[in-house]
């Protein structure tokens, strides 16, 4: 066994940034990833292979210290393969409870979190069912694999439910009863080894065509309370699973009055049993980073400090590149490309703002968001 060597189930810009974090703390990785144009490819050693090659796992997993993944559509079998061999975190059934849309939403309700009301559509007698218990508007998901807004359609009036139907049915579904959320928010929470966990600032998110196009981080007009509470809930989910590593969950905001009407003010929409794109911008914003608050927590070493310095915004590049030249000329902006080939939809990098106070931080993020989106298709 290598005591610095990390497997990474997953090859792509987190496993990259986990990998840039990891060298200063002596680590080497090892990568998992069917595509040989992954963005870690000139970064680590990689195993070029299929996610139901059980016989490329178990040579990847010869030597491991630790095994960890970067995302989050793992076969559960092949990670719990992986955990005959080497210890794996954080722990398979995050994964299990993350991978389908209706144990996830179960999971959360059990944990009493609450969420958008819910029902299992497996064939269109239950799609009526559900529609006539939730009502309308609401939204209709595939349980599993939809990421990026993909695989879900909103449901406004009963003259779109047949439309919805033919795209999406013959696959598992949920319904979900459609949120008027103020904002989205996301949580990051790490736990390590120890059972200590620590918090980063909620932070607010802005998606674009179903993809996350900016966070500002601490999130602006935020009441202590709403941290508390997204903070007590993230405790919840990490101690129901035995975590070890970052959390992410993502959780709509309601306005005061339907707060007070439904005595929830949060509500989880979804978790993320790794590190996320919402909190990329701790690279530069926070005093210890969640690539690296994720390493230390799954190789057993004490956890860094998630405090925010001063505040921080992340707006990432879609599609094709900016003008480098121009973004670089600001202060405090820093900008990560992934080194992969540009295509529409397609996250290629992020820039990271900086700034001591929300003022300066607003005028610089408009900027950098004018120059992104002008380069964007
Ligand atoms: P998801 O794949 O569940 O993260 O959904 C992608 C995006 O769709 C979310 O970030 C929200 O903007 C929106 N969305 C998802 N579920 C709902 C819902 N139940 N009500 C309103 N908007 C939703």
């Amino acid at each position: 066994m290598n005591d610095r060597l990390i497997g990474i189930l997953g090859g792509g810009q987190l496993g990259r940034m986990l990998a840039l974090a990891g060298y200063p703390l002596g680590l080497r990785f090892r990568f998992y990833d069917p595509a040989s144009d992954a963005p870690v490819r000139y970064l680590a050693e990689q195993v070029v292979a299929s996610y139901d090659d059980y016989l490329a796992v178990t040579q990847f997993g010869d030597g491991l210290m630790v095994a960890t993944y970067e995302f989050e559509n793992v076969p559960v079998a092949m990670a719990r393969a992986l955990e005959q061999r080497v210890p794996v975190f954080p722990p398979p059934q995050a994964l299990e409870a993350a991978q389908d849309r209706l144990v996830e939403k179960q999971f959360f309700t059990q944990l009493n979190i609450p969420t958008a009301p819910f029902a299992p559509v497996d064939d269109r007698a239950s799609l009526d069912a559900a529609i006539a218990r939730i009502g309308l508007p609401a939204v209709l998901k595939t349980r599993r694999l939809g990421y990026d807004g993909k695989g879900q359609m909103t449901l406004r009036t009963s003259a779109d439910v047949d439309a919805a139907w033919c795209m999406l049915g013959g696959q598992p579904l949920i319904l979900e009863g459609f949120v008027s959320f103020l904002r989205e928010l996301s949580i990051l929470a790490v736990r390590g080894q120890d059972d200590a966990i620590a918090c980063y600032p909620l932070v607010e998110n802005l998606h674009r065509n179903g993809i996350l196009h900016r966070s500002i981080a601490p999130a602006p007009r935020l009441a202590p309370e709403t941290q508390v509470l997204a903070e007590t809930y993230a405790r919840r989910v990490l101690e129901a699973l035995d975590y070890v590593g970052v959390l992410a969950i993502e959780l709509f905001e309601l306005d005061e009055t339907t707060a007070r009407t439904t005595g929830a003010r949060l509500l989880a929409n979804e978790m993320a049993p790794r590190v996320h794109n919402s909190g990329h911008w701790t690279i530069e914003g926070a005093v210890t980073s969640q690539f690296e608050n994720h390493l230390r927590a799954i190789t057993g070493l004490p956890l860094g400090d998630t405090m925010v310095r001063g505040c921080a915004a992340m707006v990432n590049i879609i599609g094709s590149l900016p003008d480098v030249m121009m973004l670089l000329a600001l202060p405090d902006t820093h900008l990560h490309l992934y080194d992969k080939a540009p295509r529409p939809g397609r996250k290629l990098g992020h820039v990271t703002i900086c700034a001591d106070d929300a003022t300066h931080l607003a005028d610089r993020l408009a900027i950098v968001e004018r120059y992104i989106l002008a380069g964007e298709r």
